[in-house]
């Protein structure tokens, strides 16, 4: 099995970088990182065989705070990240999804500008949404 995904990359935040924040998720987090990558991220990666381009993932809360993020927001606890796939319009990104039969928690088309996905181990509600 090929990963096209790191922890670093869903770690890297700009944000926490200009402000000096350790951005580390702790063990939970990192759990829920994994299911992430390994039920959802990849699997998604491998039938749409395009790159990825994750602008957040992981978000302590204190940087989650800085970025404006809703404060239950499912990237402080490791299950959500937002990327646009190279080569793809969010739209046509988020009908692919849609149609893969990967399992995620949302799909949120945000702004037209990026692709929000979660997953959550057993408990994925199957959303789509757009804001
Ligand atoms: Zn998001």
């Amino acid at each position: 099995m090929q990963l096209n995904f790191k922890m670093s990359e869903l770690t890297h935040s700009d944000t926490a970088v200009k402000h000096n924040i350790n951005n580390m998720p702790d063990i939970n987090s990192m759990d829920c990182m994994l299911d992430l990558i390994f039920y959802c991220l990849q699997p998604l990666r491998d039938k749409i065989g395009k790159p990825f381009d994750i602008s957040s993932g992981y978000r302590n809360s204190q940087v989650n705070k800085l970025v404006g993020g809703v404060s239950n927001s499912q990237h402080t606890k490791g299950q959500a990240v937002d990327f646009t796939i190279r080569g793809m319009s969010v739209e046509a990104a988020i009908n692919t999804i849609k149609n893969a039969g990967v399992e995620y928690d949302q799909l949120i088309n945000e702004y037209g500008r990026w692709i929000h996905i979660s997953f959550v181990k057993g408990k994925n509600r199957k959303q789509i949404l757009k804001y």
